[in-house]
């Protein structure tokens, strides 16, 4: 894989992620209020009540979230090539015994040490392929390594080197409230377990990979199913064979995006919004809902506008426009195509002609691709969007303290740092839920070489 480096944003006038935070509260622009703070220093926000600066600034983060201890100062005072190297030095120790998963949105400087590159399921599929490692070190954010987790031997001992990368979408969907919805949903659609005349229950709860291991056993529990922005349709299909209505968590986006595209025409797919009663909708509306969607989205993809993709067109005519379904539905439509991270990838990996591509997913991403892919101009649709602030919460200062960490002192049997683990009685509904996934589509395809970054 080729190195890239990252084009940052500038620094502003006052980098504190409170006056951050109180600028887009007030409505400022990214411009104003992207900093690289959190890319060069991410412990000096590590105890502080909030995504830090990025894309996730203005999301309240759940009180419950883990939050990271101090690292050690000899990991934040060190410079980047003395991390690079004990980075190289700790992985060559260790050998087999240790995997490390980078995911596409993560930051180059850790992507370079990665043996996968890849989305969350990839990795957490590149994983298994990798049963003699004792260690799995997941680069990404906490919801992955729960899914690392479920999908691992129980003696492998999975790593998340900063306990607060978190996932503003994910923590959108909290456990207490879905269960709530639960129970309001019962009141209108009466017994929830019996099918009807037809075989069909009233609601089936889908959730996106991008959700706590807590959501994916609620959904395993009650006859639901995972999906990713890959095979949504299908699992959006088999839901439908299987009840009158589905209960999508956490990306409202993803849900509405899907269901359009197969015909459920908007009027039925009501928001639940966690804060209001029957979440915010008459029971009338509930019951002639085909799609319930949860109050959630990315922080990143949200950003995206109808605005941007005409400006790409007036100033690139011919360009290709690609954005995520994570992106609200102004822009799909907007856009020439949309697909997931491995659709747009394959994409402009099949365009035969030189092309311009603009591009509505997470800048580290685009760039990557725009470097993999010289013979095609390649733009992110935003030029000043954030990266994914949770993301940045790995830094190679964390990955030199966990990896140091399980070599240990001379002489020394190492130790496990920041171990993620999905307690039993949640993993083994949660994997039910994963399973039907890989049922009702085949699984995934490997990880292709060009994501092998060895
Ligand atoms: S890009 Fe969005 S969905 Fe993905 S980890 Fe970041 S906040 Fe979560």
């Amino acid at each position: 894989m080729t190195a890239t480096s990252l084009t940052l944003q500038p620094r502003p006038a006052d980098p504190s992620v409170d006056h951050a935070i109180q600028a887009i509260i007030a409505g400022a622009s990214t411009a104003e209020t992207c900093n690289t703070d959190l890319a060069e220093g991410p412990w000096n926000f590590d105890a502080r009540p909030g995504y830090g600066p990025g894309s996730s600034m203005g999301d309240v983060i759940p009180t419950g979230s883990p939050r990271q201890g101090e690292l050690p100062a000899e990991y934040r005072e060190a410079s980047p090539e003395e991390l690079d190297e004990r980075i190289r030095a700790a992985k060559a120790t260790l050998g087999d015994r240790v995997v490390i998963l980078g995911h596409f949105y993560q930051r180059e400087e850790v992507v370079r040490h990665a043996d996968y590159l890849g989305d969350s399921f990839q990795l957490a599929n590149a994983a298994k392929a990798h049963p003699e490692a004792e260690a799995i070190i997941f680069c990404g954010v906490h919801f992955m390594a729960e899914t690392a987790d479920l999908l691992s031997e129980p003696r492998q001992a999975v790593i998340l080197p900063n306990l607060a990368a978190g996932c503003s979408m994910a923590d959108m969907a909290d456990i207490d409230q879905v269960e709530e919805c639960w129970e309001q949903l019962a009141e209108v659609y009466g017994d929830m377990d019996t099918p009807d005349a037809d075989g069909l229950v009233p609601v089936i709860p889908v959730t996106y990979m991008n959700s706590s291991a807590a959501i994916k056993g609620f959904v395993g529990r009650h006859g639901g199913i995972v999906c990713t922005s890959s095979n949504a349709r299908t699992v959006l299909e088999w839901a439908f064979e299987r009840g009158r209505r589905v209960l999508f968590f956490p990306d409202q986006h993803l849900g509405r995006n899907t269901a359009k595209a197969m015909g459920v025409p908007l009027e039925q797919m009501p928001m639940w919004n966690p804060r209001k009663p029957l979440g915010g909708s008459t029971s009338e509306e509930i019951e002639g809902a085909r799609v319930i969607l949860w109050h959630g989205f990315c922080s990143v993809h949200r950003r995206f506008t109808v605005e941007q993709i005409e400006k790409a067109r007036a100033e690139h005519p011919g360009v290709r426009v690609i954005v995520h379904p994570e992106c609200p539905m102004e822009v799909v439509d907007a856009a020439d195509e949309s697909g997931s991270t491995d659709y747009i990838r394959r994409a402009i990996e099949a365009a035969v002609e030189p092309t311009t591509f603009a591009v509505g997913t997470e800048v580290n991403l685009v760039q990557r691709l725009a470097a993999a892919n010289p013979q095609h101009e390649i733009f992110c649709l935003d030029p000043v969007v954030c990266p994914c602030s949770t993301m940045y919460r790995i830094h190679p200062g964390y990955l030199a303290w966990v990896l140091e960490g399980l070599v240990g002192a001379e002489g020394m049997r190492g130790e496990v740092l920041n171990r993620i683990v999905v307690p039993q009685g949640v993993a083994e509904p949660a994997r039910l839920a994963l399973e039907r996934m890989l049922a009702a589509k085949p699984p995934a395809a490997p990880v292709a070489d060009w994501e092998h970054a060895s």
